[in-house]
């Protein structure tokens, strides 16, 4: 399907060294992770979300579910296009408040957008992201939050080396400042707005602010002219914006502040970042995330302001697979069993069980194959040890050890055999020290 793609090895690898690297990075920070249905009530995300964003007014999979039993109610469900509005309908349902101290939250899993595909966009995308809400009592407002959700982003890009990013931020402002912000837009939409694009003309009368997702070239320069919201921020949410800044500065993570950035979900209030990568070309946001202080009492849950991102999995991975060559993650196993004829079939089976179980990653051969080809299959899977198994060496129970790298073999007793293969020494080596 269009905008769909299949994951292949080695490149999964990859995909796996990101997810388990978040995973201990939100460990160190303490975060937990959720799973919440990869389906949701339709109305879920055209409330939170916003009805007039891209995604819900055109890209979501929306479908009827039509009822089973007459029992079911038939129900309009959508893929979910992104994991927040999930979160804080499971923070509401399970009434997480009435856990101790704030709720912080991360996910992994696929999210689901009709957009037109190209490099580093598609239909069916990765995102992990992470959530910190709560209600007020607990701290949620602070600009620590934010401070903190920022400063550990930046542990995970050092940790996977991501470097040539920049973090792009902004306040857009609490629903106090909004008003008089989108009035000014308005006024000042109102004179250029038929010069803009179609979907402009739409923004200007549903929800204004959106026309800071325009991507349409010739719409910039009219954008370029348009009051910011950075001019309209009340008292609370410049002091709130400062004082991230400050800890931001304190941590030494380095941002710039666009303040044309208003991301293109509804849900954000004050705090609103993205972080951007020089090798991405086009799509270079890799992640992006901010406040949404209003967005559970949006879907009718109690006040929980919070903060979260999006990683942009497929991006992140791009971003790291620019930095280094496909064989660098690749790693071998660390054995080859080749068996000498079909009769040695059950003790080379019984033998890569025995290794497996203590630890070794071993390749098993064919008992079809002759010796000279099991080597070549070995050397073309990159593996450097072959543990020969034939009737002698059975009797014995001394396997001949065969070095494909210093064409060097010895004998060595079963219960050493372990030991020998995870040996880093060359045959010659070992036996001298
Ligand atoms: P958003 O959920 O729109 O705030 O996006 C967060 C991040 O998800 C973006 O910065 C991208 O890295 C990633 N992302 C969003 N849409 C797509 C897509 N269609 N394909 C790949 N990545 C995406």
């Amino acid at each position: 399907m269009r905008g769909t793609r299949d994951l292949l090895p080695p490149e999964t690898e990859l995909w796996n060294r990101v997810e388990q690297t978040a995973r201990e990075v939100f460990a160190l920070y303490n975060f937990s992770e959720i799973r919440t249905p990869i389906f949701e009530d339709t109305q879920l995300f055209a409330r939170g979300v916003g009805e007039a964003t891209d995604i819900v007014s055109k890209e979501m999979y929306t479908w009827e579910d039509r009822a089973r039993a007459q029992s079911e109610k038939a129900q309009s469900l959508t893929l979910r296009p992104e994991n927040t509005a999930g979160v804080v309908r499971a923070y509401i349902e399970h009434k997480l408040w009435e856990r101790p101290g704030l709720q912080k939250l991360y996910y992994m899993g696929p999210q689901f957008r009709r957009e037109r595909p190209q490099k580093g966009r598609y239909r069916q995308f990765y995102q992990i992201g992470a959530e910190v809400i709560g209600p007020p009592s607990a701290g949620s407002e602070s600009p620590v939050r934010d401070a903190e959700v920022l400063e550990m982003l930046v542990m995970l890009l050092n940790r996977l080396e991501i470097r040539d990013w920049t973090l792009q931020l902004n306040s857009v402002g609490s629903p106090n400042s909004r008003p008089a912000y989108n009035e000014a837009l308005r006024k000042a939409l109102s004179d250029v707005v038929e010069r803009m694009c179609m979907d402009c003309q739409r923004r200007a009368v549903t929800n204004p602010l959106r026309v800071f997702d325009c991507k349409v070239p010739e719409d910039q320069p009219i954008i370029e002219t348009l009051p910011r919201i950075s001019g309209f921020l009340d008292e609370s949410d410049r002091k709130h914006f400062e004082e991230v800044q400050k800890l931001l500065r304190a941590t030494g993570v380095p941002f710039v502040i666009n303040d044309r950035l208003v991301r293109g979900l509804d849900y954000y209030t004050r705090t609103a970042f993205e972080f951007t990568q020089g090798s991405l070309g086009a799509q270079n946001a890799i992640l992006g995330g901010g406040r949404y202080d209003g967005l559970s009492e949006a879907l009718g849950g109690p006040p929980a302001p919070g903060i979260g991102f999006a990683i942009g999995e497929d991006r992140f991975v791009m971003a790291l697979a620019a930095g280094q060559e496909t064989a660098s993650f690749i790693s071998a196993p660390q054995a080859y069993i080749a068996p000498l004829g079909e009769a040695m079939s059950v003790p080379a089976v019984k033998l890569a069980q025995e290794l497996r179980s203590q630890g070794l990653r071993v390749e098993l051969g064919d008992e079809s194959f002759r010796l000279k080809k099991s080597f070549e299959t070995a050397d073309k899977l990159g593996i450097t040890k072959v543990v020969i198994v034939g009737e002698a060496e059975v009797a014995s129970d001394q396997f001949a050890l065969k070095d494909l790298q210093s064409g060097e073999q010895e004998k060595v007793a079963r219960t050493q055999l372990a030991e020998r293969i995870s040996s880093p020494l060359p045959y010659a080596q070992a036996k001298r020290s």
